[in-house]
């Protein structure tokens, strides 16, 4: 009776790997869950970049509360004037460059993913799609066929044909966009490759080919919005614009929502030849989007992403005393702590669990922890995090 619900969990829930942590959860705020037997864990990934407010915030609960009250879904994306949709598609909008201002709402970020392959293939009514070496854009096929890992993809071929990979940060590489390119799709600091970062110079390279070659430039900020790396979107960090800009993960506020966002001029190529080119049923859902607009103004009053930057800089200190640290690549709360090792990874994932520190692994750098806590960490969190790390 005791393991019912693990049984329950491992004979009924269809399964991503032969490990999974399987702790079963109680219920989570701030930045801690508890387990069922009332350990408390201390999140330094937050769901996965996306619990930028912490878990269960108040205000973003009174939200989905009072959308509650009103109404669920009512019809497909697109028909309805829903408040929710409007008003945060409104604000989002108020906070991006001019060019983009037009908002289709999804319900992931993979589904982002594929929604902008559509629009840049049909706008630009060309074929070719360009990726990144090392990049991971989501699971759907046309997301997959997106990802610079073969190990990944062979299983399951095939996928999308006329794509094209390109080395992550090297400029002799933007030859490979021409005017046969309908799009790169690119993240400004690659996530599950580890936190890899490239230099300004070299984003104003790309967008300027892209430029000369008509090819729209697809900004995946569904792991690096919404404050991760110390501005808003990471594109600021570089002064570039996207013509195509996709959101997911915290752009929810803990609820189901992604986004592609682009000019009105682009975005209208789905409105016909066909219509209703490209539709779903629950995309912009009302509730998800009342709590996705109770976070845009919790993280942009006041501009979270500044303590991105000055808590990430005091983490990164305290992570260095990890052992066996070789390298640390950072930006704002965006972080991957890297042994070069990966056994060495493991053990420490382990010895942190016990400790009640939460981390990951990334997806295509097993040699590295994953940081990427809420971005509401204080200085009582850090010290915290820095007693559980150094207790024996
Ligand atoms: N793009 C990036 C950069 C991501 O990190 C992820 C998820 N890890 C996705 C797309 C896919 O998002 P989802 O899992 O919501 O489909």
């Amino acid at each position: 009776m005791k393991h019912r619900i693990k049984d329950l969990f491992y004979k009924h829930l269809a399964q991503t790997s032969d490990t999974p942590l399987a702790i079963e959860v109680e219920r989570a705020e701030d930045i801690y869950f508890f387990d069922k037997n009332g350990k408390k864990y201390l999140d330094l990934i937050a769901g996965i970049a996306v619990c930028n407010m912490g878990h269960s915030h108040p205000e973003i609960i009174h939200a989905v509360k009072k959308q509650l009250d009103k109404y669920m879904h009512l019809m497909v994306y697109g028909e309805l004037i829903q408040q929710p949709q409007v008003e945060l598609a409104e604000m989002i909008c108020s906070f991006l460059p001019e060019s983009l201002n037009s908002v289709f709402f999804v319900n992931s970020g993979s589904e982002a993913v594929d929604g902008a392959l559509k629009l840049a293939k049909r706008y630009t009514e060309r074929k070719e799609l360009i990726y990144f070496e090392k990049a991971y854009h989501g699971s759907t096929h046309g997301a997959l066929s997106m990802a610079g890992n073969d190990t990944y993809k062979n299983a399951f071929q095939p996928l999308l044909p006329d794509t094209k990979t390109i080395r992550f940060g090297i400029e002799e590489d933007l030859l490979q966009i021409t005017e046969k390119t309908a799009a790169i799709i690119v993240e400004l600091v690659q996530g599950e490759a580890g936190v890899r970062i490239a230099s300004a110079a070299y984003w104003q390279k790309l967008k300027k080919k892209c430029e000369e070659t008509k090819t729209l430039l697809i900004a995946d900020e569904i792991q690096t919005g919404m404050g991760r790396t110390g501005k808003l979107f990471a594109f600021e960090h570089y002064h570039i614009t996207p013509d195509i800009l996709l959101l997911g993960k915290a752009f929810g506020g803990g609820m189901p929502l992604g986004a592609f966002i682009a000019d009105k001029k682009i975005m209208n190529v789905l409105t016909h030849n066909p219509v209703l080119g490209h539709i779903t049923t629950f995309g912009g859902h009302p509730v998800c989007c009342a709590a996705a607009l109770a976070h845009f103004k919790l993280i942009t009053e006041p501009k979270m992403w500044k303590n991105a930057e000055l808590s990430g800089e005091k983490l990164e200190r305290i992570l260095w005393n990890i052992p066996f640290v070789k390298e640390i690549r950072r930006i704002g709360l965006m972080m991957a702590v890297d042994f070069c090792d990966t056994q060495t990874n493991f053990h420490t994932l382990k010895y942190l669990l016990e400790k009640g520190v939460f981390s990951d692994w990334f997806l295509w750098c097993d040699s590295a922890l994953r940081i990427a806590p809420p971005l509401i960490l204080d200085e009582e969190h850090l010290n915290d995090i820095d007693s559980r790390i150094s207790a024996k």
